[in-house]
């Protein structure tokens, strides 16, 4: 590469981020540091009716939670500012004016015919859907005197015929046939521009040099290459990533949650690790690697590894590589993203040195931090009562036989703590013949209600003897 790449993430605030739009901006970022080169965020607000108030600054918080920041942007600043596109409108209109003026763009007045009256129309003239280039032909004076009173929209002036070959960095070579390309509106009837208009004008004045973007842009390549051929400039490079499609291969949606970025950090996934995740949807490295940080990700990441065809998006792997990622976590860092799930529980006053007791407890079976407050269920003061499981095992013979003896030597402990309490129960699995499951289950039944759960040594220690005591007490009641 002969000068430092410029890239850009370009999201239209219409919504929170897709996990599409994270892997753009993810892919971008992973170029432009790889490649020492800008990450720049543009926000491409000129569809009015789809715009979401606070879409593009949550857009930003959750770059920067996902360590993300760009170099440029709104908030952010730069020399190629402003970088939201409704501060840009004159900007548009300038280069729409040339456009107009070298006989590459046109107005038309059909927005005030019917749709119905244009596909009846182009259905006699035997013309596919699309505009019918009804306006195309209109004499000039008459096109521009029609401009002052009455509302328009230009439209760019596609050939009718020849074709457009295009060199994508993923899809190598791709040819449009310019039939096929319909005569774009470039300026709506409200005055702004749309989007081919605004983002091939903006790549070209923040001197982008690689627009890095997903595949359902593709089809709008011919439309941009017109329009860089018409506004005398070069085109960038382009590279087109693949959909991201769920097990069904349909489009991931934000409504199913897995589509949306924002449900899957309220789930309590890392963004270290839905970032890895997201790396890795139409991308692996040589050696096939899983478990990246982003660092790793900038120094293995190659755009001309990423595959042509679909990836399909897979929670079960990402939650595993959020169970990677948050038992890499140091204790403190950990045990402060866990108090918000904790927030709603009983637990939600404990001090750190629990929680760490906790997780720690729970570490290896934790995969998201929405389930602490099932994983901490054997810890509960208000404990439900016990499960299925849980009551057939205190029904067994071994657990009518060894619960009450258990009592007993529990309540004579003069110092009961854990280990003492322990120590008693291997000791009655000795004296009885019970072992195994058979004598650890009704014990862990009767403390907790449940078959599953963190060492009972943490347990009982968290518990107090005295609740343990009462516990199995009330488990001899139960059964007698
Ligand atoms: N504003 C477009 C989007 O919402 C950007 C497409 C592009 O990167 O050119 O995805």
């Amino acid at each position: 590469m002969d000068k430092p790449p410029r890239v850009r993430f370009a999201p239209s605030p219409t919504g929170d981020l897709h996990v599409g739009g994270l892997r753009t901006a993810l892919y971008n970022h992973l170029f432009a540091r790889r490649h020492r080169g800008r990450f720049i965020l543009r926000i491409e607000d000129t569809d009015r009716e789809r715009h979401l108030e606070g879409a593009a600054a949550q857009i930003l918080k959750l770059l920067r939670v996902c360590g993300l920041e760009p170099d440029e942007g709104p908030e952010i600043g730069g020399d190629f500012g402003p970088y939201v596109q409704s501060q840009r409108l004159q900007i548009y209109r300038q280069a729409a004016g040339r456009l107009l003026d070298a006989g590459h763009a046109y107005p038309c007045f059909c927005g005030s015919r019917s749709e119905a009256q244009r596909s009846e129309q182009q259905r006699a003239l035997g013309q596919g859907a699309g505009y019918d280039r009804r306006c195309r032909t209109l004499e000039p004076a008459q096109a521009k005197y029609r401009m002052e009173s009455e509302e328009h929209v230009l439209r760019l002036k596609v050939p009718l015929e020849g074709e457009i070959i295009h060199r994508d960095m993923i899809r190598g070579d791709v040819v449009f046939p310019l039939a096929d390309v319909d005569d774009q509106v470039i300026i709506k009837s409200d005055g702004f521009p749309t989007y081919h208009l605004a983002n091939v004008v903006d790549d070209h004045l923040m001197e982008i040099t690689h627009v890095i973007r997903g595949e359902e842009w593709l089809s709008s390549v011919p439309k941009h290459l017109l329009l860089y051929r018409y506004l005398g400039v070069k085109p960038p490079e382009f590279a087109h990533l693949p959909l991201i499609l769920n097990e069904q291969r349909q489009k991931l949606s934000k409504r199913e949650g897995t589509g949306s970025v924002q449900a899957w950090f309220q789930r309590g996934i890392p963004p270290e690790a839905l970032i890895n995740y997201v790396a890795l949807l139409g991308w692996h490295s040589t050696d096939d690697r899983d478990v990246y940080s982003l660092s790793e990700l900038v120094d293995a990441f190659d755009l001309t590894r990423v595959s042509k065809s679909g990836a399909i998006f897979d929670a079960v792997k990402l939650e595993w590589l959020s169970g990677e990622h948050l038992r890499k976590l140091n204790t403190d860092d950990l045990i402060q993203r866990c108090k918000p799930f904790l927030k709603d529980t009983e637990f939600s006053e404990i001090d750190d040195a629990t929680i760490q007791m906790f997780i720690e407890s729970i570490r290896n079976n934790l995969h998201r931090l929405d389930q602490l407050s099932g994983l901490l269920k054997p810890f509960s003061l208000k404990p439900p009562p016990p499960d299925a499981e849980s009551l057939n095992w205190l029904q067994t013979d071994a657990a009518r036989r060894l619960l009450p003896l258990l009592t007993n030597r529990w309540r004579a402990l003069p110092q009961p703590d854990a280990e003492a309490l322990l120590n008693i129960v291997r000791d009655c699995g000795k004296e009885t013949g019970i072992k195994g499951k058979d004598l650890w289950m009704p014990v862990r039944a009767a403390l907790t209600g449940m078959t599953t759960g963190p060492e009972l040594r943490v347990i009982i220690t968290y518990l107090g003897d005295r609740q343990a005591i009462d516990r199995m007490a009330q488990a001899c009641d139960l059964i007698q």
